[in-house]
């Protein structure tokens, strides 16, 4: 296991939502933090068809092109009466005529769960794989998840993406409702990030 020993770390991210949590992750261990738009990078196409795979060409792409390590974040929702849909297409889901929209992708979600006369809880489960990468190639990954289920309407505006309608286990609150740190503190992106800090911060 290789630790992060730099100043400087990338994060392989365009995404505002997910640069303003991992920011907050990082602020305890002093590291500079900048992102793939501080290089104007382009954001290369996600091929793989698994989380890993997709943080892997993230972070490699980063990192050989800012010439510092990188870290990137792949994520997504997993909801079970969907055979695992969206994953690693939860992004896509979201693609309109006017960019990413993400109550079109929530409703699409709960429209399909209505289709099939889903029982509730609506199980489902946010996955967050990391990647850490080097410009010389070398690569560390680590994966997080939460449990939950999927609930309509949509509460909350605090978080992004699908957080006003997952509602982790033994909570009241869903993500787009919570106090941010306390998601920050549960998250998929959270175990994630728990790992990486003891294997490369540490
Ligand atoms: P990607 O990893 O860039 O392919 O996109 C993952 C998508 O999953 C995001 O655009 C969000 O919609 C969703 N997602 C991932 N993590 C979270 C989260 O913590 N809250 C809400 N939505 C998330």
């Amino acid at each position: 296991m290789r630790r992060f020993d730099g100043d400087t770390l990338v994060i392989a991210s365009h995404n505002p939502g997910k640069l303003r949590e991992i920011r907050a992750l990082l602020e305890p261990f002093g590291v500079s933090v900048m992102s793939a738009g501080d290089f104007k990078l382009a954001e290369p196409e996600e091929t793989e068809d698994t989380f890993a795979g997709n943080a892997r060409i993230k972070a490699h792409y980063t990192a050989e092109h800012s010439g510092h390590p990188a870290l990137s974040d792949d994520s997504g929702i997993m909801v079970d009466a969907l055979d695992g849909a969206p994953g690693v297409h939860t992004a896509d889901w979201a693609e309109s005529a006017n960019g990413r929209d993400f109550e079109l992708a929530m409703t699409k979600v709960w429209t399909l769960l209505e289709e099939r006369n889903t029982p509730i809880p609506r199980t489902a489960r946010f996955c967050c794989t990391l990647c850490l990468a080097w410009p010389d190639g070398h690569d560390e990954v680590f994966e997080g998840r939460v449990e939950g289920q999927v609930v309509w309407p949509m509460r909350g505006d605090r978080g992004f993406g699908f957080d006003p309608v997952f509602l982790p286990d033994g909570e009241t609150e869903t993500f787009g409702e919570m106090e941010p740190a306390k998601k920050h503190g549960m998250s998929h992106r959270a175990h994630a990030f728990g790992k990486l800090v003891k294997a490369c911060f540490a």
